[in-house]
């Protein structure tokens, strides 16, 4: 028997929070219409998070946990769990409370009105850094020009989709995941419901600047050829530029006598071209690099345990693969 809802939330190191999530959740379950299933995700935890999540599944039938064989990072613990998720509706949602689980009444609301993609869009964003903000509005404009798709502004990855989506997201198979991407791009009935983005409750941000920047080019160079273009566009401009200059000395050289100057001119000229082909090489790079992945065919991830309440802690399930 599958339930109605599905919730996805993945987390990594959250004891903090994770006592309270529950709390909050088992009230909107039991206001929903329907009845729910919530998969916990445990993206490779070193804290008791994994222990209060098992522990909280014996009063909370309808909560299972997921437990990652390591970090494998929040946009494949993600997938783990829609891998699982059997609801008409699917939620996914961050467990630090940032994405308020009340919202998931207004998100269904608008589901109901037929909408096959629904995205929690922040109004506010209270509790993140001055620099948060502001790299992630360039981001999202830069990613507006130059990826094919139209991926909605300050949209994270608080949303709810449909079960019809959910069929076509398991057929993308990337390596290199950048959810709310893949999301846009699947097409479908999309909607946005806004919602202010509280200040996370405990505990610390899990995605330092380098998985923000990680993520940041696994969104730019998955759904854009852009960069490439870039470079062929910079690759032009140069040699404009060189055989302008090739002409100029070709033309001092034949009416002048004052060709021996010019060793500055030769160091500028040769360090902005080796600039460049460092640039080129490394835009080129990323995409070898996304190439590299996906021919190494991995499994996207491996799930370590699986717990539910009706099986009591499986212990000979351990290391299966999936993905
Ligand atoms: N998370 C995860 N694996 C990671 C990093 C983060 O499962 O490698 C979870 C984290 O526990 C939280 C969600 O992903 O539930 C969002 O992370 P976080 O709140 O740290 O990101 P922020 O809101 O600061 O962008
Ligand atoms: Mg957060």
């Amino acid at each position: 028997m599958s339930s109605k809802y599905s919730f996805v939330i993945p987390f990594m190191n959250e004891e903090d929070v994770l006592p309270l999530l529950i709390k909050r959740l088992r009230r909107v379950i039991d206001d929903l219409d329907a009845s729910a299933e919530v998969i916990f995700v445990d993206d490779g935890s070193k804290d008791k998070s994994a222990a209060i999540i098992a522990k909280a599944i014996n009063a909370n039938p309808e909560m299972k946990l997921i437990r990652l064989s390591r970090n494998f990072g929040h946009q494949i613990a993600v997938t783990a769990g829609l891998n699982k998720a059997s609801g008409e509706a699917i939620i996914i949602m961050d467990a630090d409370l940032q994405d308020p689980p009340e919202v998931v009444h207004e998100l269904i609301a608008s589901w109901k009105e037929g909408n096959e993609i629904v995205h929690a869009q922040r109004n506010r964003r209270q509790g993140e850094t001055w620099f948060k903000k502001k790299s992630a509005m360039v981001f999202y404009s830069i990613l507006k020009r130059l990826s094919s798709i139209d991926i909605p502004r300050d949209v994270g990855d608080f949303r709810l989709i449909d079960a019809k989506v959910l069929n076509a997201f398991r057929q993308m198979p990337e390596r290199d995941r950048f959810l709310r991407g893949m999301f846009s791009w699947v097409g479908f009935k999309q909607s946005i419901v806004r919602f202010d983005r509280d200040e996370r409750e405990a505990g610390v941000t899990k995605y330092p600047l380098g998985k923000m920047m990680k993520l940041a080019i696994d969104g730019l160079v998955g759904f854009s050829d852009a960069p490439l273009r870039l470079a062929l566009w910079m690759g032009v401009l140069v040699s404009v530029g060189a055989i302008s200059y090739g002409l100029y000395i070709l033309i001092i050289a034949m009416f002048t006598d004052q060709l021996v100057a010019g060793w500055a001119s030769t160091v500028v000229i040769l360090s902005f071209l080796s600039g460049m082909n460092l640039l080129i090489s490394g835009v080129i790079g990323l995409y070898v690099g996304r190439i590299h992945n996906e021919a190494k065919q991995r499994p996207l991830y491996f799930v370590l345990e699986e717990v539910e309440a009706v099986i009591p802690t499986p212990k000979g399930k351990r290391a299966h693969v999936k993905g």
